[in-house]
């Protein structure tokens, strides 16, 4: 088997038609991870032990004709979604030994259905962050180029899949930190719209904002992930009921021609307008709508997140949770766990967070960034009457070096600045590989990003695999 190439769909195929064991896959994979990822550090843990259990209970529902979509397929999992028994460190030092005490909604279903549990993948800590530098652990290497980032913050689980050190990932995407990654490493990645996945047993960040999503190597994958992971749970307030979605086919594409000033690579745009260019022989109408309130999601984004963060962030309090440093009084625990336990990110985001909410801020920044965000989300409904979904690239360039931006923040942020509109609007959208850029002689992949209106992950798919016979 070349695990390189492999899917989710074609080991499926493989497995029912008992060419390979899961344990003979499994065990495979874990072969690879122990010679790769010395390099890679795609994962802060693998479970040996457990993974091959688990390939063995696959293979016995596969003996008995049960087998389901995912039995016996090995996934990596990010390191902020819970499963029982295990460490869940959202690659924080204050959570290092921090064990979790049930499972996620999504890990449930995972199980239901006998997928395999290869490890939990290295993050930027607490997922703020675009490259995977903000990890406590240390970064994670892009396996397409080891000198430059993989992308963040679900870096881990993007280097996973693309070093074939898993047939594919679980992310959370806050502002991006699914289809970013995915660009940066050659692979789809879906952020779903906000509440079609539970958030029940992932570590909040931004709760308006956080979605679980899959990493896969094709869009059809990403298909079979979502479809196991999502659906309504009465463990997550905002969850949406279950719908069959619609099954529409797009046929016209809005492209928001402005937006795309906002500093994007040259070649990289090329290779944007080529797709299009394709998708246009294809079949697409291809059409320019204004979105004049988009290039200001960014200020928006950076507003509401932290403010979400800060507010998510006070339950790790040396006492309740993780990390614990002894003092004099209650209020220096806290401080010295907080101080000693976050990373230099987190801090500055909870820093930021408190301030835009605090008394007297909180009219000048917070609620101001909460109306625009209802503009935004507006203009997506608008947009949506005039078209079936938006494209935009789904990064300004491709993946950078180590240390490149780790000094300026706002260089980092403004990494983000097409991804964020999404979760602000909490509408769908997903990344898919379109062709490549060179950059020091190396070829570095491009994501073209689609958005749909809420409930429109099936024209996502849909366009998605026209996408992928069109590669530039
Ligand atoms: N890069 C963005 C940030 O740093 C998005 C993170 C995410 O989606 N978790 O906040």
């Amino acid at each position: 088997m070349d695990l390189s190439k492999l899917t989710i769909a074609k080991a499926r195929r493989a497995l029912d038609l008992k060419e390979y064991s899961a344990l003979e896959l499994t065990d495979a994979y874990l072969k690879n991870i122990a010679a790769r990822d010395p390099e890679i550090h795609a994962y802060l843990e693998v479970w040996e032990k457990q993974a091959r259990e688990e390939a063995k209970a696959a293979d016995e529902t596969i003996a008995q004709g049960q087998a389901k979509a995912l039995t016996g397929i090995p996934l990596a999992i990010k390191d902020n979604i819970l499963i029982e028994g295990r460490i869940a460190s959202s690659a924080s030092k204050i959570l290092e030994n921090y064990v979790a005490s049930y499972d996620a909604t999504v890990i449930a279903k995972l199980k239901g259905s006998r997928a395999v549990f290869l490890g939990r993948t290295n993050m930027d800590e607490f997922a703020m962050g675009s490259s995977t530098e903000n990890s406590a652990f240390g970064p994670t290497k892009n396996p397409i180029d080891t000198s430059r980032i993989p992308g963040g913050s679900s870096g881990g689980s993007a280097a996973a899949v693309a070093g074939a050190m898993a047939a594919a990932a679980l992310g959370s995407d806050t502002g991006g930190s699914i289809r970013q990654p995915a660009a940066h490493t050659g692979l789809v990645g879906l952020k779903p719209t906000y509440g079609a996945v539970s958030r029940f047993g992932l570590m909040a960040m931004g709760s308006s904002l956080d979605q679980v999503g899959p990493l896969t190597k094709i869009v059809e994958d990403a298909r079979i992930l979502f479809e196991a992971i999502r659906g309504y749970d009465g463990n997550d307030s905002t969850s949406l009921p279950d719908s069959k979605g619609e099954a529409k086919k797009p046929r016209s594409i809005g492209v928001p021609r402005k937006f795309l000033e906002s500093g994007v690579d040259k070649d990289l745009l090329d290779v944007f307008e080529r797709t299009l260019e394709s998708l246009r022989a294809n079949g697409y109408e291809v059409k320019d709508i204004e979105m004049p309130t988009l290039p200001y999601g960014l200020a928006v984004y950076y507003i509401v997140m932290p403010a979400e963060a800060s507010t998510n962030l006070a339950r790790f309090d040396g006492i309740r949770y993780g990390l614990s440093i002894p003092a004099g009084s209650i209020g220096e625990v806290y401080a010295r766990t907080r101080g000693q336990g976050f990373g230099p990110e987190v801090r500055r985001r909870i820093l930021v967070g408190t301030f835009v909410l605090s008394a007297g801020y909180a009219d000048a920044y917070y609620r101001k960034a909460r109306a625009v965000r209802a503009a935004i989300t507006d203009e997506f409904a608008r947009a949506f009457t005039e078209t079936d979904i938006i494209a935009v690239p789904t990064t300004p360039a491709p993946a950078f070096k180590f240390g490149e931006k780790t000094a300026d923040p706002l260089a980092m942020y403004a990494e983000d600045i097409f991804s964020v509109p999404v979760n602000l609007a909490g509408v769908p959208a997903i990344s898919v590989p379109c062709g490549s850029v060179a950059r020091e002689g190396k070829d570095l992949p491009v994501g073209f990003q689609v958005i749909a209106p809420h409930g429109g992950e099936e024209r996502l798919f849909s366009i998605g695999e026209d996408i992928e016979k069109t590669r530039h």
